[in-house]
């Protein structure tokens, strides 16, 4: 079996002879590799991976990938984080950074996300973290502490 390495220009050639409505045979024939190597391209190219002309996947990246893709129990975990909340990754600084007790779907922890009070916290985590609870007035002279 014969790797098929491609280039950015027939990266460019396929996008164009797939706009024009070509087969997949016949782009095949014109780039001078497979029919399955076009159409893995293609889909690729349509996922928005292929355009830097990687090599096709082996099997065993394949099944990687495949294992990476989302899952019954990361949608269940999606739908369980707070509209609003924003990824570790994708937090921006005007982004409440309060850490929700949820994971996001890619294992990151999942940030509050709402506006930003003060110190990199919205109002509301800000009071929680910063503004101390009222002790209960100690009772002084009472049962010591054991
Ligand atoms: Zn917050």
């Amino acid at each position: 079996m014969s790797m098929v390495v491609w280039t950015a220009e027939m990266c460019r050639q396929l996008s164009e002879m797939d706009a024009s409505g070509m087969t997949r045979a016949a782009m095949a024939a014109e780039l001078g590799v497979t029919v399955n190597s076009v159409v893995g391209k293609l889909y690729r190219i349509r996922r928005g991976h292929g355009a830097g002309g990687a090599m096709p996947l082996g099997p065993r990246r394949q099944r990687a990938a495949k294992a990476k893709s989302p899952t019954a129990d990361d949608a269940r975990i999606a739908s369980s984080i707070p509209p609003g909340a924003v990824g570790l990754m994708s937090r921006r600084r005007d982004q409440c950074a309060a850490v929700l007790d949820c994971c996001g779907p890619d294992g990151f922890a999942v940030m509050c996300g709402a506006p930003v009070h003060r110190r990199d916290y919205c109002a509301d985590h800000y009071k929680r973290f910063f503004i101390p609870v009222k002790c209960a007035p100690r009772e002084r002279n009472s049962a010591p502490a054991e």
